[in-house]
């Protein structure tokens, strides 16, 4: 499980990123932090992953406060926009890296490797480039190399914004799927409400670095908290 409380960000030109958020993400809970361009959404998955430190407030991770953990010591994998692969390393190698780093010989790496690759639908590629992968196969390769350590706290960053609209539906199914088989509590970011209403167990919306709303996705399409969430999701009147 993972905590904000009173989390705030002011960036040293003065910029309030982040205001004063209070969240709390369940275990295995699918959370999708939804707002517009520049509300502060990416800033604030940037704190839980310990990449930018909070001005104030507190991260609670099961239960510790993680302020000062640093990154690789949250047990947290992150996937961003661009994928950002290592474009010298075979697809297998890449899934393999953070196995490899954290010292798994290459035997049982091979195996956790394949075994996350074929629940991917890339078994059949692992000895490519990722140069020479659809822009979906990297998405999956991205996915993969992420969650082979099965993280506790899985965090995207629009992962699929670089992506045609009939491969992000596709892949919209996929990853939910995958992250709710895995049980992964997960945060989800992006500005695409029918993104967030089709894949997430609770929306957070964010505007202008405040949460407006949380809720299921029917509660806060049904019942918005207020009138920017409700012209926002283009919600009934
Ligand atoms: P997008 O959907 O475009 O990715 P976002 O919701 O992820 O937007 P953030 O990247 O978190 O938004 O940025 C929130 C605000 O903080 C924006 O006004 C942005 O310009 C500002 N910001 C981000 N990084 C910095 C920085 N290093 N210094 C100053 N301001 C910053
Ligand atoms: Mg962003």
């Amino acid at each position: 499980t993972v905590a904000l409380k009173d989390v705030m960000k002011v960036f040293a030109d003065g910029t309030v990123a982040v205001d004063r958020v209070n969240l709390d993400v369940g275990q295995g809970e699918f959370m999708v932090l939804l707002g517009p361009s520049g509300c502060g959404k990416s800033t604030l998955l940037r704190m839980v992953a310990g990449l930018e430190d909070p001005t104030s407030g507190a991260i609670v991770m099961d239960g510790e406060l993680a302020n000062d953990l640093p990154p690789r010591e949250r047990g947290v994998a992150m996937v961003f926009q661009d994928f950002a692969l290592y474009p010298h390393m075979t697809v297998g190698e890449n899934i393999g890296f953070p196995l490899r780093l954290s010292g798994v010989e290459a035997e049982p790496r091979a195996e956790q490797v394949a075994e996350v690759a074929s629940a991917l639908g890339i078994g059949d590629v692992l000895a490519r480039k990722p140069g020479q992968l659809s822009g979906g196969q990297r998405q999956r390769v991205a996915m993969g190399r992420a969650i082979v350590r099965r993280p506790k706290l899985f965090l995207m960053d629009e992962p699929l914004s670089n992506l045609d609209s009939g491969l992000r539906a596709e892949l919209r199914a996929e990853i939910s799927g995958l992250v709710r088989e895995l049980g992964v509590t997960t945060i989800y970011v992006t500005h695409d409400q029918a993104e967030a209403l089709t894949m997430a167990d609770r929306v957070a919306i964010l505007r202008k670095g405040v949460l407006q709303d949380v809720g299921t996705p029917t509660q806060v399409y049904g019942r918005p908290a207020t009138l920017y969430v409700a012209a926002f999701l283009g919600s009934p009147r």
